[in-house]
């Protein structure tokens, strides 16, 4: 049977460019920076691999070790019998890296966020959340059924406004990303903690796209700005540097219990396989101690943003390895994504809803991965195809 209401919004999303399809990229094992597309080698610029740690043999090796010692799978949730050895010496090596209490691992970072945020408050609570949030922060605000104060995207003003406006509300959490993930700009993570003490509210962060980037030893953005005490909640992925899959919270041992009796997608799900806990561990200790890959990282970024920032284009004003380019119509970020692909890039056109109406664009992410040569031919390309697509006027590629 046909369902027609649906055939006719798909339709309608076709229309409008906003159709999401599968594609299939295949990794090159000797080369992280490139994937295979259509019998091709493509630079990636979009994965979240910022560290290039998804292909490195000292993970891979460590995964398969605990595969053969542990076994496919955990078997059971990990308050049954799914608790395996791997766990604990993942979560003691992230809670000394936090230089935090205690930490606990979930199953990714979606439902870390929708667990913890389910799990802190409820009916007749507030969370304050940035519009620029990710999705799965969104999800557990829903699923909380506390009131959504979302506030403009770093707006700190409207943001005490809306933190006054609740102040009698039972439970305060405030909640955002430290870099966002479609922007790459920061939270004013200082601002948010002055205001945090004002109204009594608890403070999360979440550290998915900073986590393993910022920090000297990678541990992130909080760390890196001397916060890490003023933060109750701190949220991490293993998805995005850590280069496999999982998240962890950080924060002190009795909130840590809390989530552990509380956080239904930690109590009603599997573990994760023990042998991504022992690559997660070994990507940890390669995250420490590996620093030229957040220098490479960063000069990568730097010299991304400003060649793109030169020419004339429209990349926002972050300084992350996240560099949007924005394009404005869905058509014309979908048409520049392939030409690119066709010019031997992967990087993917991000539309609404991930991004406001009118703000369609390419999400270039950068990679310790990449050499400054393969980013210089890269930037010559995007100007090129600026110039052929009316995005820019002139190019001013120095
Ligand atoms: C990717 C991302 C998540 C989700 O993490 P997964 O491990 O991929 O589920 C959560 N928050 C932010 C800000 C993200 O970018």
């Amino acid at each position: 049977m046909i369902i027609l209401w649906m055939k006719k919004e798909l339709e309608a999303l076709d229309h409008a460019s906003m159709e999401r399809r599968l594609r299939t990229h295949v990794p090159i094992t000797e080369n992280p920076g490139y994937v295979m597309h259509g019998g091709r080698a493509l630079l990636d610029l979009s994965s979240n691999d910022y560290l290039g740690l998804a292909q490195h043999p000292a993970i891979i090796e460590a995964m398969r070790d605990a595969l053969l010692k542990e076994g496919a799978g955990a078997g059971a949730s990990r308050l049954v019998t799914g608790n395996r050895q791997p766990y604990a010496q993942l979560e003691k090596a992230l809670a000394e890296w936090q230089n935090c209490d205690a930490a606990l691992v979930f199953a990714n970072g979606y439902t870390a966020n929708v667990g913890v945020i389910s799990a802190l408050v409820g009916r007749g609570d507030v969370v304050f959340s940035d519009q620029f949030n990710h999705a799965s922060i969104v999800d557990g605000i829903i699923l909380s059924r506390a009131e959504h104060a979302r506030y403009r995207h770093n707006d700190i003003e409207h943001l005490r406004a809306l933190l006054h406006k609740f102040r009698d509300k039972r439970r305060k959490l405030i909640v955002t990303d430290a870099v966002f993930s479609m922007d790459g700009d920061q939270a004013r993570l200082l601002d948010l903690i002055a205001l945090k003490r004002e109204y009594n509210a608890l403070l999360m962060v979440d550290e998915a796209h900073s986590g393993g980037v910022y920090g000297s030893r990678g541990e992130g953005l909080i760390s890196a700005l001397g916060v890490t005490s003023n933060v109750d909640i701190h949220m991490g992925t293993l998805s995005k540097s850590f280069g496999i899959y999982g998240a962890y919270v950080c924060a002190n041992e009795m909130l840590i219990r809390w989530l552990l009796n509380k956080a239904r997608p930690l109590i009603y799900s599997t573990a994760l396989p023990p042998s991504l806990i022992a690559g997660a561990a070994q990507a940890l200790k390669l995250i420490q101690t590996e620093h030229w890959r957040r220098e490479r990282l960063f000069a990568a970024s730097k010299f991304f943003r400003s060649s793109l920032c030169d020419a004339g284009f429209n990349i926002g004003n972050g300084d992350s390895p996240i560099v949007p380019l924005i394009l404005e119509h869905n058509h014309k970020a979908l048409l520049f994504s392939s030409a690119l692909e066709t010019e031997g890039i992967a990087a993917i056109a991000i539309r609404p809803p991930t991004v406001p109406e009118g703000t369609a664009r390419i999400r270039f992410s950068l990679s310790a991965a990449h050499s400054l040569e393969e980013l210089t031919d890269a930037v010559t390309k995007i100007c090129r195809l600026g110039l052929q697509l009316g995005v820019l006027e002139s190019c001013r590629q120095n």
